[in-house]
């Protein structure tokens, strides 16, 4: 099978959020199961490993009315072959989204895409589509290539990653950008809540919709978390399916992350662990002390991610004995706040406003437990990261929260982490003080917690499967 993947981001090259993990990792699993993975990304200005890039061609396309050059390079990463598409009004330009004219930058990439199969003639079986970014090539592909011979018989997935972030816009952009008549706003197809809706548009036209976890699947059905698409979704409930992210253990690995002070597996983590939490405190302004458990908070500071209830309870959980440690940047509203009870209590929390990818690993490295609270997490990689890492995450049972996070049964000695039900800051403290109470009175248990969050399942195998089986029913 040959897949064409489209999305706004890709690791190794260039990254703001768990898309480009899994467009890093999804291709590169398949590739190991005998299939040909293309993913085209945007060459953006800060791109990584650009001298690594080779040219490939140039061509002409049509944004709309407007004639765009487009430049094309190639590259070449663990079996898989990324293409990038270059213009430099559009991407020649610090960071990747947020501009004012992102919705004529990504037509452009978009177009670019479907183009980019007739230009190097690697027409593939399936293109599997991402967020927002490359919505728009589902309505583009069912309303116009695939009228052209060349480009007919390709199957379209969608993958919803976050639903929250829609592509909402102008509705005379689906003629101004898109080239396509404006009676597929009117009736109804590309419209949702008096705008052009770039993801309504492909859950419309794909072949098939896929998210990124089983229960987010179910949850954005609802009035509660569809954030206004539910209707659509459920029109498309048949052929929604969600699939677990799973992580690429080559990238997601304590035993050879050269961020860490001491690299450790299962078999070693009692030892080297603490050497990790010691020089975590020393590099975060904290007490260096073994025996006080270590919290970590690694996030965008969005509401999305469950600050508000972890704001309502931060003074409280300051009466404990115990260090949190939070990394996250983002919104104003949570970082005034933050700032301000952390310069309260600075022997307790260490407070780090910015990106910082070494700082994460070391977080995930050093700490004791991870805190993710979400309100919703599609599928969500921090609390992946930190079970690999052998560090206990505390979770609300949302999304894939719930479908990665098995809640400990002291009974039974079972599951890799502790989790709570509802969006509630007394919930979650309840739920940190048990865990603060296994970690400080019940050594044994807190160890057998670490051994089966590190062994977790949590690699692409059966993901990639379950991606495969609803390719392959697409082709039959
Ligand atoms: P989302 O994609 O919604 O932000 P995920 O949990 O799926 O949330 O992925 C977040 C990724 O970004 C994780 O790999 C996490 O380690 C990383 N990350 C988040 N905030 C920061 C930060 N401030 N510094 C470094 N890495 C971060």
């Amino acid at each position: 099978m040959r897949i064409v993947f489209a999305a706004g981001e890709g690791t190794p090259f260039i990254k703001s959020g768990g898309l480009a993990d899994v467009i890093g990792s999804l291709p590169k699993a398949l590739v190991q199961k005998g299939h040909e993975c293309i993913v085209v990304l945007p060459k953006y200005r800060d791109l990584k490993l650009a001298d690594q890039l080779e040219y490939v061609t140039n061509y002409y396309i049509w944004v709309g009315w407007r004639r765009s050059y487009c430049c094309v390079f190639k590259a070449e990463y663990d079996g898989v072959t990324f293409y990038f598409v270059d213009n430099e009004q559009y991407f020649g330009r610090p960071g990747l989204y947020g501009y004012d004219d992102d919705e004529e930058r990504f037509a452009f990439y978009d177009f670019a895409v479907l183009e980019i199969i007739s230009h190097l003639d690697i027409k593939p079986d399936i293109i599997s589509l991402h967020d927002w970014q490359a919505a728009m090539i589902a309505p583009l592909y069912k309303e116009r290539y695939a009228y052209y011979e060349y480009y007919q018989g390709i199957k379209v997935t969608f993958t919803i990653h976050n639903i929250a972030y829609q592509g909402k816009c102008d509705p005379n952009y689906l003629t101004d950008l898109f080239g396509l008549d404006n009676y597929l706003y009117y009736n109804g197809n590309c419209r949702n809540d008096g705008c052009l809706n770039m993801m309504k548009s492909a859950i419309f036209y794909s072949d098939v919709v896929t998210t990124v976890s089983p229960t987010y699947a179910q949850e954005i059905l609802t009035d509660e978390f569809g954030e206004g698409l539910q209707s659509i979704l459920n029109m498309r409930r048949h052929d929604l399916y969600g699939i677990l992210n799973g992580i690429d253990p080559d990238v997601v690995n304590p035993a050879k992350d050269p961020e860490l002070v001491e690299n450790f597996d299962i078999n070693t983590v009692e030892e080297k662990k603490p050497i990790n939490k010691a020089a975590l405190q020393e590099e975060c302004g904290l007490p260096v002390r073994a025996d006080v458990p270590l919290i970590g908070i690694v996030t965008r500071l969005t509401w999305q991610k469950g600050l508000d209830i972890i704001l309502e309870k931060m003074d409280e959980l300051m009466q404990r004995d115990v260090q949190v440690i939070v990394l996250g940047a983002g919104d104003l509203k949570y970082e005034e706040p933050l700032k301000g009870i952390a310069a309260y209590h600075n022997q307790k929390i260490s407070l780090n406003l910015k990106y910082d990818f070494g700082l994460s690993c070391r977080i995930y490295g050093g700490c004791d437990m991870l805190l993710m609270p979400s309100l919703f997490e599609p599928c969500g990689l921090s609390q992946m990261m930190s079970l690999r890492y052998g560090t206990i995450p505390i979770v609300r049972e949302t999304g894939g929260l719930k479908d990665s996070v098995q809640a400990y049964d002291e009974y039974a000695q079972t599951g890799t982490g502790f989790s709570f039900k509802n969006y509630n800051a007394q919930e979650m403290l309840n739920t940190i003080d048990y865990a603060l109470k296994v970690y400080n009175e019940d050594k044994d248990s807190w160890k057998d917690l670490v051994h089966r969050a590190m062994d977790a399942k949590l690699d692409w195998e059966e993901s990639a499967d379950a991606y495969l089986r609803v390719f392959n029913s697409l082709l039959d």
